[in-house]
């Protein structure tokens, strides 16, 4: 038997999480409990590398030499891993997870927060994970998964296997602890079961008489290091081809290249972010950029963007360097109607002399890994670099690291009126440097806002771009902040796929799957794929897994 189950992605966009099983003996009449001894799914050796942690610990292993700090799952009295999916096979059975990811904004609330990070479903017969990219809500509960016992590999491509230590880092500094020794041991654990593998070749996972699991990483385009997952399981003599979408990026977006459907998928389980709607072509979004940021700086505000620190900050970075390439010694604003207010514009501001602050040590961090990564740019990308460009260094650019360098610079902005881009994590406003800019710019209509990435409902991204537009005000900090500033969207640079790009990547599947599994998205998103893939692969079952 070969089982797709779903630990999360499915009541919206956050904690991507899903499993291949594969359970040999499961035929009718066969005997169920598996006939290999070797083929336990279970391992006694507990962690590893000598790091014990309480969250959600196997059953038998030694609590003892844990830190309080890590207590993770077990401080809300929330149990380790247990049986809670009925449809679990039990003994025998071997798989790979796909993806551990956060649950964020309103996902969060499926109780107390502890239990978000629970790994609360069994593992003992789990092989490996596969990570599809490095986005938190796609790999945040790896340290938990750790700590829950999961002794196996962390499969993914190179670039992410140079990221993911960084972002949980990140992660465990934000949510966890500031015990610098114990992030050091956590991060070390996951250094030493990575296993990266390169794009277009087959890893054998585990093979025994009776099953075998074979996964292959495909670029996936959404940022650097991103993969969909081909896997070739096998049980008995029956073998499937399922295949895990991760998140898919636009075809035309800067940097990266475009997804290639797969050869084949036999099962396909899909995200469906944008799943509801198309972009803007890249052409008209890059003009619409351009405008945008003339109209925001003609008044001497500053231009903030909540900024996703992977993928969007450094294509936004790539396109605002071709405007300053392009442009470079035109007035800012020089094409801008007659009509439009042009109070404290300054005639002489043009695109060269306009600065770009980076305000997130962690975008600046990947932004370096990105520029250090240019063998997996795309062709335009590389062709710019030949000519002697810099795309993602260009002199116009500054780093903020320090805290303090920080408020200063809030402090400094908020009074100069310097006409400035900031971009600021996190992306969805819901922590991080940007809360700072916001309290202190929000307020007055000079300032600009610009979203470049997917707002999730219940975060005061999504509050601020929907309220804002009608003079509404959002909390922050448990405060209410009016908002003046005018709020503005460019929907591209959101490094996942429109509609169309996801109906294209199942189109260009030789053979219409047989089953399409519908997740990562909102309800209407994902109605609205699921729709649209039922018109037009009538002979699929396309469904939406609870
Ligand atoms: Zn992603």
């Amino acid at each position: 038997m070969i089982d797709v189950f779903h630990h999360g992605a499915t009541s919206g966009v956050t904690g991507s999480c899903h499993e291949l099983t594969l359970t040999p003996g499961m035929k009718k009449g066969s005997d169920p409990v598996g006939s290999d001894p070797n083929f336990t799914g279970t391992d006694p050796e507990p962690m590893g590398a000598g790091l014990t942690l309480t969250a959600g610990m196997k059953k038998g292993s030694d609590p003892m030499g844990s830190d309080p700090n890590f207590t993770g799952a077990n401080a809300a009295g929330i149990s380790g891993p247990t049986g809670s999916d009925p449809s679990f096979t039990g003994s025998g059975s071997a798989g790979i997870l796909i993806d551990c990811g956060l649950f964020q904004g309103e996902d969060e609330g499926r109780g107390a927060s502890a239990s978000d990070l629970a790994i609360d479903f069994p593992i003992d017969h789990i092989r490996a994970l596969v990570v599809t990219h490095v986005h938190i809500d796609h790999v945040g509960r790896i340290p938990y998964l750790l700590a829950a016992g999961f002794d196996g590999p962390i499969i993914c491509s190179e670039p992410s296997a140079i990221m993911l230590p960084e972002i949980l880092e990140d992660a465990l500094k934000i949510g966890f602890t500031r015990d610098r020794q114990l992030i050091e041991r956590v991060l070390g654990l996951i250094r030493s079961r990575l296993v990266p593998v390169s794009y277009r070749q087959w890893h054998s996972v585990f093979s025994e008489d009776n099953c075998s699991l074979s996964v292959r990483l495909q670029r996936a385009g959404h940022i650097l290091g991103s993969a969909y997952v081909e896997c070739d399981a096998r049980v008995g003599d029956s073998e499937e081809r399922i295949v895990f979408s991760g998140d898919l990026g636009a075809p035309h977006a800067p940097l990266l290249p475009a997804p290639e459907s797969p050869e084949r998928a036999d099962r396909l389980v899909i995200e469906s972010t944008y799943g509801d709607k198309d972009h803007e072509d890249r052409a008209t979004r890059r003009l619409r950029l351009k405008a945008i940021l003339e109209r925001a700086l003609a008044d001497g505000g500053t231009v903030l963007v909540p900024a996703f620190s992977i993928g969007r900050t450094q294509e936004l970075l790539y396109e605002i360097e071709s405007l300053i390439h392009e442009f470079g010694d035109s007035a800012v604003g020089a094409g801008m109607k007659l009509g439009s207010d042009p109070t404290g514009s300054d005639p002489n501001f043009t695109w060269d002399s306009l600065e770009i602050i980076i305000d997130s040590p962690l975008a600046a961090e990947f932004t370096r890994i990105y520029r250090d990564l240019k063998p997996f740019w795309d062709a335009e990308a590389t062709e710019l670099v030949r000519k002697g460009r810099h795309p993602l260094s260009f002199e116009q650019l500054t780093v903020i690291n320090s805290h303090e360098d920080h408020l200063n610079a809030v402090d400094y902005l908020a009074r100069s009126h310097r006409p400035c881009v900031v971009l600021a994590g996190s992306g969805m406003c819901a922590g991080g440097r940007v809360v700072n800019y916001l309290k202190a710019m929000l307020g007055d209509k000079r300032n600009d806002v610009l979203f470049v990435g997917y707002q999730a409902a219940g975060t005061p991204g999504r509050d601020i771009l929907t309220f804002g537009p009608r003079g509404g005000w959002v909390e922050l900090d448990g405060e209410r902040y009016d908002i003046r500033a005018r709020i503005h969207q460019v929907g591209g640079y959101s490094a996942h796929a429109g509609q169309s790009d996801l109906v294209w990547f199942v189109q260009g599947i030789p053979q219409a799957p047989r089953e399409i599994r519908v997740v990562h998205g909102d309800q209407e998103a994902k109605a609205a794929l699921l729709a649209k893939l039922e018109e037009l692969f009538p002979e699929s079952k396309v469904l939406i897994p609870e």
